[in-house]
């Protein structure tokens, strides 16, 4: 667990008159270290004061994080996009005789993370659809020939569901084994994806057959009891409400009060364009900040908040670093999830753009690995010597 540096932990004090009298007792609570209720939770989400909220998650981002906003140096490597599911928000994946559907084969991913090490990269995230015929040995092979490019290289794979899928039906194995077969070759974390909103309701409807809330958080309680660490998630803006949200954030912040193990929690905010939910309509820029405001208030265990800018898009990423986020999540290096549901965003920023970003908000940036530590030099890390600033500029 996190504990503040003792720079941070002496009193701080909010300007009340900004804040509405109705959010007031909630700001008492959060100086004095409170823990807010789902009651008030509501009552921050049920609030048109944005930058009262702002204030105040803002005032929680700097007792836990200081100063410091970080980035990652990552690549993304999506392996298929063929599932056996078709969740209504998603236009990723596809089945195996559609035009679109794709999978990459083992030499094809080594080669494009071989590209991406001289660059600088320090975590390799990867995720695919839940396939139905890759075999183990090929799951195995993946992760032996990731960690024999670089036993530094950290490899961040699979979310919840696809590692229940690969336990049952691919390993056939117990999570726990199958989570510690992984270890053994290479994984180094598991990734926050495929939480989604965790009422059963809302789920039977967006992602039926996806596993429940239960089997998503027994999942990460099992990898925290290994000893993993892994992010977690919440996608909003679709059909659930206000207490939907409010629910999802209590049953993580409950894991995280049994086991510690959460590093960091992205919230997404759903893409409609390309999806058969494309008569929803987007989040907007406030809900979007006044999510991210509440989530950081409320999730007092979880040390870190990321603005995911595939989602936001760099420029509200960049403003939301006032509404209680410290983190930018990476450079990425080809997004397609997202961008396969209708993203405009770029598919990877530059760590110059970045520090760009964090600068001009006002926060000093700073390069940190999967675990949220900050990175002293990624330019020693360069396979072929390349200065990682230098190389930065054929990533552009
Ligand atoms: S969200 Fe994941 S599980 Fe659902 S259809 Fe898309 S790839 Fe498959």
């Amino acid at each position: 667990m996190h504990h503040l540096p003792a720079l941070y932990t002496y009193q701080l004090r909010m300007n009340h008159r900004l804040i509405p009298d109705a959010l007031r007792p909630i700001a008492e609570k959060i100086e004095s270290q409170e823990r807010i209720s789902d009651a008030d939770a509501m009552a921050l989400y049920q609030s048109s004061d944005l930058n009262a909220l702002g204030m105040m998650a803002n005032f929680v981002r700097e007792r836990k994080n200081g100063n410091y906003a970080s980035y990652i140096h990552n690549r993304y490597i999506n392996y298929s996009n063929i599932c056996v599911l078709s969740c209504q928000f998603c236009a990723f994946a596809a089945r195996k005789r559609d035009p679109h559907a794709f999978e990459y084969a083992i030499e094809e991913i080594i080669r494009v993370v071989k590209e991406a090490l001289p660059l600088g990269i320090t975590e390799v995230h990867m995720v695919g659809g839940l396939h139905p015929t890759l075999k183990k040995d090929w799951y195995l092979e993946l992760l032996r020939e990731l960690r024999a490019l670089d036993p530094d290289l950290h490899i961040k794979a699979f979310t919840a569901i696809e590692v229940r899928h690969l336990a049952q039906r691919i390993f056939r194995l117990p999570i726990r084994e199958m989570l510690e077969l992984l270890r053994e070759h290479g994984l180094g974390s598991i990734t926050g994806g495929g939480a989604e909103i965790f009422d059963p309701v809302v789920r039977d409807t967006i992602c039926r057959g996806k596993e429940t809330a239960a089997e998503w958080l027994d999942v990460h309680r099992t990898w925290h009891e290994l000893g993993g660490r892994s992010t977690c998630t919440m996608l909003y803006g679709h059909i659930e409400t206000l207490a939907h949200r409010v629910d999802h954030l209590s049953q993580l912040r409950r894991l995280q009060d049994e086991s510690g193990g959460f590093t960091g929690f992205v919230p997404f905010a759903f893409e409609p364009q390309t999806t058969i939910l494309a008569h929803i309509k987007a989040a907007s820029a406030i809900e979007q900040l006044r999510n991210l405001a509440v989530s950081r208030i409320y999730l007092d265990n979880i040390d870190h908040l990321t603005a995911y800018w595939v989602s936001t898009g760099l420029p509200l990423a960049q403003v939301s670093l006032s509404y209680g986020v410290d983190d930018l999540h990476g450079t990425i290096l080809e997004e397609k999830i997202f961008h396969m549901a209708g993203a405009t965003t770029p598919q990877q920023q530059t760590v110059a753009a970045l520090e760009h970003a964090i600068r001009e908000a006002g926060r000093e940036p700073i390069q940190r690995d999967s675990y949220y530590r900050r990175v002293v030099s990624s330019q020693n890390r360069s396979a072929t010597g390349v200065r990682s600033a230098d190389a930065e500029l054929a990533c552009v």
